[in-house]
């Protein structure tokens, strides 16, 4: 039976409504999901505050029910960006069809001649991790912009005081 895979990478600090509605949306496409956990080998900065480990967590609890058939997986960073794509089929399920909103994925796929899908944004000014990351600094609400189940892994981490003793400086 040919299965048709479809490729969607993010950096998912953290992984919110926005991807999970992207995600109801491909799964209506195609039979199986490859989830790309983007800069893997990043964690504890202000941008890029949780492990791969952790984003797998809160890809795992929020798809959890939903019936979405998926591999999520960690990718890291390389230097070069023309050996990009070759490096990530190297280590991903096949897929035919790529899912991206973000310009430089979409220009590498499209170079090397893989389908590329923009999918649209769903509500951007608030579903965006620079809008929840700014919030749990803040002290403000977040949970909204997250599944419940994500807010638990958070909650788990302490991720949010994380982020907070990150923004901490030693000079008083
Ligand atoms: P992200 O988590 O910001 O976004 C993931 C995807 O979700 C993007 O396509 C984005 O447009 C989409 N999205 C975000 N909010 C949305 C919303 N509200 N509604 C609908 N869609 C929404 O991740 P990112 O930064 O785009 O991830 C790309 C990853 O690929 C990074 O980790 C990057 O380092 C990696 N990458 C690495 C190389 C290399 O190693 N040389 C090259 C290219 C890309």
């Amino acid at each position: 039976m040919h299965m048709r895979r479809a490729f969607y990478i993010g950096r998912f600090q953290p992984f919110h409504l926005g991807h999970q509605a992207v995600l109801e949306m491909i799964a209506k496409e195609v039979d199986e999901v490859v989830i790309g956990i983007g800069s893997a080998q990043r964690s504890h900065e202000l941008t890029d505050p949780f492990t791969a480990g952790e984003r797998v967590m809160m890809i795992r609890h929020a798809l959890g029910n939903s019936g979405i058939p998926h591999y999520a997986m960690p990718i890291e960073d390389i230097k070069q960006n023309t050996v990009w794509v070759a490096y990530v089929t190297a280590r991903t399920p096949p897929f035919e069809i790529v899912y991206s909103n973000n310009p430089l994925v979409i220009q590498l796929f499209k170079e090397a001649n893989v389908k590329v899908k923009q999918p649209p944004m769903y509500l951007r000014s608030q579903y965006s991790g620079t809008e929840i990351r700014s919030r749990m600094l803040k002290g403000e609400d977040w949970k909204h912009l997250v599944s419940p189940e994500v807010a638990d892994v958070i909650e788990e981490v302490n991720g949010a005081d994380r982020l907070r003793n990150l923004a901490m400086s030693d000079d008083p």
